[in-house]
């Protein structure tokens, strides 16, 4: 074949190419619950065609019944449904799906997932599968930004097996150090380890948890930030080398090592601090040669120094923060960019509008140290409320499946100032209402009213300093005692004056009988 043959045919390969990934009519969407219906809702309105996969406990789910297309791909453990990777790549290619859009958890962060949906010629929402290898691992992570200059918290480069070996780097770092796993997740397998003694017990606890879960136990050392708060940064990058950043959003309000309730901006950082840690973001998204949505996480501690901890690749639970201040759809800046489109402005034109905040309702009882609860939503209603956003997979009458995570909605409010986004936020949960199970609904005013939250002073131990689940618990059945002899009043007010008002034969009366 001559060379310019060649050239044609390199050509032809790449306008192919072009036309797969620009003209996408029809995606995928690889997950359940209000990301999936969420992220079609944006697909739809572009213009798309929407494809639901579901386990055969979620055949009446909104996600499926919002769908134009649904497949059941198997049953409710999500070994055999949700992470089946080759099933659900088979049912998009019967289906003529070009895109494949994997939400968060199951098989979002999954290299092989994405590597196999890419070399089955349709196009992964998402990083590349080399960009989600690098960022897996929170070693590999760390050692890809270190010629960054990106500060991070001081400990161990590597992964480790060894208790002896732990103790000799957990003695030149300092107690108290955390034990991570490196292949974590979720915040599990991380123990706070305070000296020498507790050390192998909490290491051999930290490598078995991590076992279970990642099918991986080596795990490494980190100092302990003593007051720390979790600040990540929005990142947004093209296939043409663009990155910027959309701001940051907090989540120090967690109970174990996960986050609850989030806002953007945070109300601590200064236009400097969040400058320089936006550049460290976009930074760490160079690192990795990102592209799309992600989010790179920062501790930060009292005096506002900032450390690396991890990039998630994929969009995060808590993007409707960063959507409302910034005015964005992050779900369609995803799909454009795997489109192979240019983002459409730079790091100037973007500007923070007010304040939002988010509330994860997960059905777990806050009075029980947030143990899961399971039942039927009786009950499972919010009416229209302006600077309000309602996020769920669920509606009144479904079951919560134990086999899913927790999170059955996302309560978001917005605000011109910060307060008038937590004024929102007691409105709203004032006006949701939900029986039949237990769930945080309700510990959102809690954290709303709390004196360290309103002034900004709180860090990822507010839970274990503020919350004690019996005077929560008796709070509110007084408060809930309160409402109702509120009630009865004001009827027994309202029945005395009918009755007054029978008695002088008035137009009521006469309204009445006739
Ligand atoms: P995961 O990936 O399991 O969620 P992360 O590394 O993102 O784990 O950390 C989760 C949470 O654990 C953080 O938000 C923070 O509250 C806590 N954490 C992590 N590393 C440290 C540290 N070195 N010091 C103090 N707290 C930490």
């Amino acid at each position: 074949m001559n060379s310019s043959l060649v050239i044609i045919k390199i050509q032809d390969f790449i306008s192919f190419l072009q036309d797969t990934t620009q003209n996408m009519k029809k995606i995928l969407v690889a997950n359940r619950g209000e990301i999936a219906l969420r992220v079609m809702k944006t697909i739809k309105k572009m213009g798309i065609s929407t494809v639901a996969v579901y386990s055969d406990i979620d055949r009446y789910a909104p996600h499926v019944r919002f769908a134009d297309e649904a497949v059941c791909i198997g049953v409710a453990h999500s070994s055999q449904s949700y992470l089946r990777g080759d099933h659900i790549i088979e049912v998009a290619l019967s289906l003529g799906v070009d895109g494949i859009h994997p939400g968060y958890g199951f098989l979002s962060e999954n290299a092989g997932f994405a590597r196999k949906v890419t070399e089955a010629g349709i196009t992964f929402i998402g990083p590349s599968p080399e960009s989600i290898e690098i960022m897996g691992s929170k070693i590999g992570a760390k050692e890809a930004v270190k010629s960054y200059g990106i500060p991070m918290v001081p400990g161990m480069d590597r992964a480790i097996i060894d208790k002896d070996e732990a103790i000799k780097v957990a003695t030149q770092v300092g107690y108290p150090v955390l034990i991570k796993a490196s292949a974590g997740g979720g915040g599990k397998g991380m123990r706070v380890v305070q000296n020498a003694e507790e050390l192998p017990e909490q290491m051999e606890r930290a490598m078995s948890e991590a076992l279970s879960a990642f099918g991986d136990n080596s795990v490494f050392i980190e100092k302990y930030i003593a007051s720390p708060r979790h600040i990540e940064i929005q990142v947004l990058a093209d296939q043409h080398g663009n990155v910027v950043h959309l701001f940051e959003r907090e989540c120090s309000i967690q109970r174990r090592h996960q986050k609850l309730v989030e806002e953007a901006p945070s109300a601590i950082l200064t236009p400097e601090v969040r400058a320089a840690m936006g550049k460290s973001a976009c930074d760490v998204a160079r690192a990795a040669q990102y592209q799309g949505a992600g989010t790179v996480e920062f501790l930060v501690d009292e005096h506002l120094n900032y450390y690396f901890l991890e990039m998630n690749t994929r969009l995060q639970v808590e993007h409707p923060v960063t959507e409302w201040i910034c005015g964005l759809d992050l779900v369609e800046q995803q799909i454009r960019v795997a489109r192979g489109e240019k983002l459409s402005f730079t790091q100037n034109d973007l500007k923070i509008n007010g304040h939002a905040i988010e509330l994860r309702i997960c059905a777990e009882n806050p009075a029980e140290n947030f143990l899961p609860s399971t039942g039927t939503l009786n009950r499972f209603f919010l009416p229209d409320m302006e600077n309000v956003r309602l996020d769920t997979g669920y509606t009144e009458g479904m079951e919560i499946p134990v086999q899913y995570d927790p999170l059955i909605a996302k309560l978001i409010t917005w605000g011109n100032t910060r307060e008038a986004a937590m004024n929102k936020m007691v409105e709203a949960i004032d006006h949701f209402t939900i029986d039949g199970i237990q769930s945080t609904l309700e510990f959102g005013k809690f954290v709303m009213r709390h004196d360290d939250f309103i002034s900004g002073h709180f860090d990822t131990n507010f839970i274990q300093k503020n919350f004690d689940p019996k005077t929560w618990e008796a709070d509110l059945d007084e408060e809930k005692r309160a409402v109702a002899s509120l009630a009865v009043y004001l009827y027994c007010q309202d029945a005395e004056r009918l009755q007054e008002i029978d008695h002088n034969g008035s137009v009521w009366h006469t309204n009445r009988i006739a």
